[in-house]
């Protein structure tokens, strides 16, 4: 096999393993004997393979992760979780370079964003959610019972938990879900995504190494139906917690349903940016490029609905259609690359189909539209004005490079509310404008789990993310998090 000039000895290394599942803190071989094609999307090349787990696989790691979690994890004193998700951070910016490369070949997305983001990203969660192991105490009450009382909550951990995560943000899916529960004291059992088990799987050595207890967090790699189908479904596990797509998060519910086991989801989106005339239109401009463009759109918040005010319009769609064309589209390990591919032949397919369904209905390309090459899975930034509502474009969410621009007269607030708010998704919206009223009297309107003023992204460990309506139910990052994984009991004593 060659490999990409710019992958480090230790990347290689691991891309060549015959990886098997982590149960027990044991590399194990999959029930079934299976092993799955792990493909560079960059060129469609196989560059690994991974263990494909099934139902008796799950069966065994939740066992694990049930004993680890009536045994050793509960018996550390949360000072100790501290400093083992301390050392784990740690070890996370010591492996830095190895994770940002293979992060970077497995999902496409430009090395300096994995390096600069992703990899920092998710030492800093870690650390986050570690300072709360020993702040996350309950309250005491003042009741109004007759007789002398004594009454507190506790915040227990709700279990062994099941996590399931997507392929666009391999490492950052994995730490927004790992860091919050082990905070919490819960074990877990994680299916990464099929098309991208690598960086979970390394990180999961790495938490071993920094001293997180065998059981403690186990890794079943294989696909949907039937490892993600087992956990959802599982007896044994008292919570899942979800992110993907809207349709596999309902089935995930409704799989749940046999031991109602708690369920979080993170779901698709379908994020407006309103740009008002009065905003700084080149700061506006730039970020609503970056929000659609950034890996390739296959970004549950990017921002794929464009509002512009009638006076706004020309001057900032000439800006993003100049940076769509300009954008260096390449391999992510390429040096200067600033996009990179979609994830598959399948989502190629599926986001150059929604384009050319674009067209058909009615809305006008203004930039890119095709496919270039045909080595590796690359669109081009793509961009389409004179949507409307009930255009596949602008109803569904395409998880690709494509912008649907709209244009607003004086509308009031009401109306364009409603126009960003006509949408069955509501995770992130941005609102762009230098008058303070229409900012907050927009961002009380807009029914999103994120409003941004004057950018469209916020990505911080503290800020509560999750979606209105079907984006999704609770939020990860923040103390939500932390509520997520835990269980809050009311304890009553009558004193005599
Ligand atoms: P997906 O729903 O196809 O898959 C997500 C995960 O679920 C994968 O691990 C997959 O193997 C598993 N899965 C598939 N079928 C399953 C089933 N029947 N039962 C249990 N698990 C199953 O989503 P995707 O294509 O990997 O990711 C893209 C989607 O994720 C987009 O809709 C995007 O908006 C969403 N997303 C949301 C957020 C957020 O925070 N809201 C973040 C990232 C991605």
């Amino acid at each position: 096999m060659t490999y990409h000039p710019a992958l480090s000895e230790a990347a290689k290394a691991f891309l060549k393993c015959e990886h098997q599942l982590l149960i027990d803190g044991n590399k194990v071989e999959p029930s079934s004997g299976k092993r799955t094609d792990i493909i560079d999307p960059g060129t469609g090349n196989v560059i690994s393979t991974a263990a494909e787990a099934n139902s008796a696989d799950v069966d065994k790691a939740v066992a694990a992760a049930r004993r680890a979690f009536e045994g050793p994890w509960r018996q550390i004193k949360p000072a100790e979780r501290t400093r083992i998700m301390f050392r784990f951070a740690e070890l996370i910016e010591e492996h830095a370079d190895e994770l940002a490369e293979l992060e970077s070949i497995n999902s496409g997305k430009p090395l300096v964003f994995c390096r600069n983001g992703d990899v920092v990203g998710i030492a800093e969660m870690l650390r986050y959610m570690g300072g709360w192991t020993t702040k996350m105490g309950g309250d005491t009450h003042n009741i109004s019972l007759p007789g002398e009382w004594h009454t507190y909550t506790l915040r227990e951990p709700v279990g062994v938990v099941g996590q399931i995560i997507p392929w666009n943000f391999p490492l950052n899916m994995a730490m927004w879900k790992i860091a919050p529960a082990l905070a919490a004291g819960c074990t877990i059992v994680m299916k990464p995504a099929v098309q991208t088990p690598l960086t979970a799987l390394r990180i999961g050595e790495l938490a071993l190494e920094a001293g997180v207890p065998p059981g403690v967090l186990n890794l079943v790699t294989g696909r949907g139906d039937p490892v993600g189908e087992a956990i959802a479904a599982h007896p044994g596990i008292d919570k899942v917690a979800f992110t993907g797509s809207t349709e596999v998060g309902r089935r995930i519910t409704q799989a749940a349903t046999g031991n109602l086991k708690r369920v979080s989801l993170e779901l698709g989106g379908k994020s407006p940016v309103i740009i008002f005339p009065d905003a700084d239109l080149e700061a506006a401009a730039a970020a609503v490029s970056s929000s659609i463009f950034f890996h390739a759109g296959q970004v549950c918040a990017a921002g794929s609905r464009l509002y512009v005010h009638e006076r706004a319009f020309d001057q900032v769609m000439e800006a993003v259609a100049k940076r769509a064309r300009e954008i260096r589209v390449g391999h992510g390990l390429d040096q200067g690359t600033e996009m990179g591919p979609v994830i598959s032949q399948q989502q190629l397919e599926r986001v150059t189909r929604y384009i050319q369904s674009g067209q058909e209905e009615g809305a006008t390309l203004f930039a890119g539209g095709n496919r270039i090459g045909d080595q590796g899975y690359f669109v081009q930034p793509t961009v389409l004005t004179d949507t409307k509502p009930g255009m596949a474009v602008h109803d569904e969410e395409i998880f690709g490079p494509v912008l649907c621009a709209m244009k607003f007269g004086d509308d009031d607030i009401e109306q364009l509310a409603a126009s960003a708010n006509a949408s069955p998704y509501g995770l992130a919206s941005s609102i762009w404008t230098r008058d303070l009223n229409v900012a907050h009297k927009m961002a009380s309107r807009l029914q999103a789990g994120i409003v941004n003023i004057n950018t469209h992204s916020s990505p911080d460990a503290t800020l509560p993310y999750g979606g209105y309506k079907q984006s999704g139910w609770g939020r990860e990052r923040g103390f939500d998090a932390i509520e997520m994984y835990t269980e809050v009991k009311a304890v009553a004593v009558k004193l005599s």
